[in-house]
């Protein structure tokens, strides 16, 4: 028969231009070829089903690939449909290789920078990336086909004869370039199948003719009808005496352990062909989600929980969504979701598909309803897409929520781990914040962990709205006494993401008010106020006056107070505006300013039923009340925030001096 063709294009030769632009990922040649090996498997799979077939009883469906650096060949064997000339004709020279020109036209304007570019594939033409020829041979499935070869050189022409496939099925060589020689190597080559291919529904095995045979030894029992055995090592039967308790003797036989039988290398297949996804998660333990994350994410930190996406309406989604164990507060979270579309890979990290703060997690979204076109890769961006990204979202605040109502314990358990995660979703995305609003756990002074709902509760009384808040436990120390001894209640809020997380609720809350401890006094702290004399606010103006001029700080804002707790002398307040305008700064990196550019001055209170203060009050002359000031000052200081170094240095020297006083 022999045809020779044109291959239907209006471009010269438009494989180098493929090549170039597919540069960055071109190994993705292997997933488009395997998968079309599974196609065609899966099709015929279904004619067996409509009873259309007769698989024969010792069929195996299987996708071999064979690497041959000797010969610079990459062969992909499929025992699927296969194809008849008419088919070929139709599938290779007309509509294959339009899809690779509708991919140009689409994506001319790109560049091979964009990232897009490496989603895309462009099926059975993408061989062309890597090999200067091509050859197909296949024998159809059908009654009496003849078997096809045909081959094409990369130019735009190609040859069709008949062929001497014996088989069922079809095998693509290819003829690897000079600039892709690499992927004939084993290695290599198992490198990319398994970042593709893991998950494929057709057993995948690899073969390289020129690699040194490996060899098995086993039990004989384990052979396989299937097995090449090398030897069978027998060791005769032994003989020996033993004597009895009694003293008597006796021979006894003894079958040799050691019968073994040599047998090459049974080929493993390199993929799992039901990943734990495709399983109801009815059907799946603990132990199989762990062992799956562990296999897949090479993590050997346990995940903290999971969730298991079913769902064939209104699209199909499967998926497990892992919660990661996050080591330290420092941790970066870098997470991973692979995308698959019917078990082959696609990418990680999809935008379009994948919610951003979900890629904080780990797992894998298998979406067989992937709007993909030009081959299977191309991630159409339209509604549909938007869909699946927010039934993913919903999904995993469903989860949550759920956890929190249900199974509080566990959800309390996780939430120093997963509470980054959250916040950053509420912050990424609205819908999920509304949905998640009220299962936000604050732990508050005692440990407890408390939804915002409550958190309002507890200060109702005295505070309506405001949810008092600590960033650090030990500066903060003293407010968290005068706290706890008024019974009211603050909650930890201590990592970096909480304060633009509170500033975010605070949009979503109207009413609601974050206020750090430290951020004004309250009255509950005062003693109840009775009108001053003027004599005590004469003292009251002395002493700040005598503050002002030791601290050599006109600005300063100074209040003298009646506190409750007598024992407090000094401490300083910063309004919560301020200081999160302060803190704005410092992220901003302009911490080379003045603060006092922003007007975010402090407040220094002193405490009027202080001993301390009272004395300094009553011997605003005496000759060390300068030094009382400063030591005064820096002491309450230390309580909001850090000294800067120079401070730090005068308060130590400082504090030298007074013991000196004491000696
Ligand atoms: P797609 O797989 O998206 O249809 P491809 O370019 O990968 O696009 O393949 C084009 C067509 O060629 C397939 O739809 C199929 O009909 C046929 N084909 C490719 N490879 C095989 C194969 N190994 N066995 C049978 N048919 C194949
Ligand atoms: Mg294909």
């Amino acid at each position: 028969m022999g045809t020779h063709g044109n291959l239907s294009i209006n471009s010269e030769n438009i494989f180098p231009i493929i090549k170039k632009w597919l540069y960055s990922d071109h190994d993705i040649f292997f997933r488009e070829l395997i998968s079309n090996g599974c196609d065609a498997i899966t099709k015929l799979k279904k004619l067996e089903v409509m009873g259309e077939y007769q698989l024969p009883d010792d069929n195996k469906f299987k996708i071999e690939v064979i690497v041959n650096d000797k010969e610079k060949t990459l062969t992909f064997i499929d025992n699927g449909i296969g194809m008849t000339a008419d088919e070929v004709n139709e599938y290779i020279n007309q509509i294959a290789f339009s899809g690779a020109e509708a991919f140009l036209k689409q994506y001319k304007d790109k560049t091979s920078e964009d990232q897009i570019i490496g989603h895309f594939g462009l099926g059975f033409y993408s061989a062309f990336m890597v090999a200067d020829k091509v050859t197909i041979d296949t024998l159809s499935f059908k009654d009496g086909a003849k078997a096809v070869h045909w081959e094409c050189d990369g130019g735009t022409e190609f040859d069709m004869d008949e062929g001497d496939r014996t088989e069922r099925g079809t095998k693509i060589t290819l003829y690897l370039n000079d600039d892709s020689l690499e992927f004939a190597n084993e290695y290599r080559a198992k490198e990319v199948i398994m970042k593709y291919c893991s998950f494929m529904p057709t057993e995948i095995y690899l073969t390289n003719p020129n690699a040194e045979v490996q060899y098995d030894t086993i039990d004989p029992s384990e052979v396989l009808e299937s097995d090449t055995v090398i030897e069978t090592v027998v060791e005769p039967e032994k003989i020996e005496e033993k004597e009895n308790e009694d003293g008597t003797k006796e021979t006894v036989v003894i079958t040799p352990e050691m019968t073994k039988t040599k047998i090459v290398r049974r080929p493993v297949a390199l993929n799992d062909t039901t990943p734990l996804w495709t399983k109801h998660p009815n059907d799946c333990t603990e132990e199989e989600y762990k062992d799956f994350y562990r296999s897949v994410f090479h993590d050997f930190k346990e995940p903290l929980f999971w969730i298991h996406l079913n769902m064939d309406y209104p699209f199909n989604l499967k998926g497990i969504l892992y919660f990661p164990k996050i080591n330290t507060e420092y941790d970066s979270i870098e997470g991973t979701i692979k995308l698959y579309n019917n078990q082959v890979f696609i990418a990680d990290n999809i935008k379009e598909v994948i919610p951003e703060f979900l890629m904080l997690l780990k797992g894998v979204i298998d979406c067989p309803d992937l709007p993909l076109n030009v081959s299977r890769s191309a991630l159409q961006n339209d509604g549909f897409v938007k869909k699946i990204s927010d039934y993913i979202t919903k999904k995993v605040a469903d989860k949550l929520s759920g956890m929190c109502k249900t199974e509080k314990e566990s959800y309390e358990k996780y939430w120093d781990d997963i509470n980054p995660f959250i916040k950053f979703g509420c912050l990424k995305d609205d819908k999920f914040c509304e949905k998640m609003n009220d299962y936000i756990l604050f732990k508050n002074l005692d440990g407890k962990y408390l939804t915002l709902p409550e958190c309002l509760e507890e200060n109702k009384e005295k505070h309506e709205n405001t949810v008092f808040y600590v960033t650090d436990e030990i500066a903060q120390g003293q407010y968290i006494k005068m706290f706890k001894d008024e019974g009211m209640d603050a909650v930890i809020l201590k990592h970096n993401i909480d304060q633009p997380f509170i500033t975010h609720l605070e949009t979503k809350n109207e009413s609601v008010k974050f206020q750090r401890i430290d951020a004004d006094l309250t009255d509950n702290f005062k003693e109840a106020e009775e009108e001053a004399s003027e004599e005590t606010k004469a003292s009251y103006d002395k002493l700040t006056e005598l503050f002002k001029k030791s601290l050599n700080n006109d600005k300063l804002e100074i209040k003298v107070e009646k506190l409750k707790n007598e024992k407090i002398s000094s401490m300083v307040t910063l309004s919560e505006e301020s200081r999160r305008m302060q803190d704005m700064m410092k992220m901003y990196g302009m911490m080379g300013m003045d603060p006092s550019m922003f007007g975010t001055n402090l407040t220094l209170v002193l405490n009027a039923n202080n001993d301390l203060v009272k004395h300094l009050m009553n011997n605003v002359e005496s000759e060390n009340a300068s030094l009382f000031c400063e030591q005064l000052y820096d002491l309450a200081v230390l309580q909001h925030e850090q000294l800067n170094p120079d401070a730090m240095a005068k308060f130590v020297e400082r504090s030298n001096k007074i013991m000196m006083l004491l000696v």
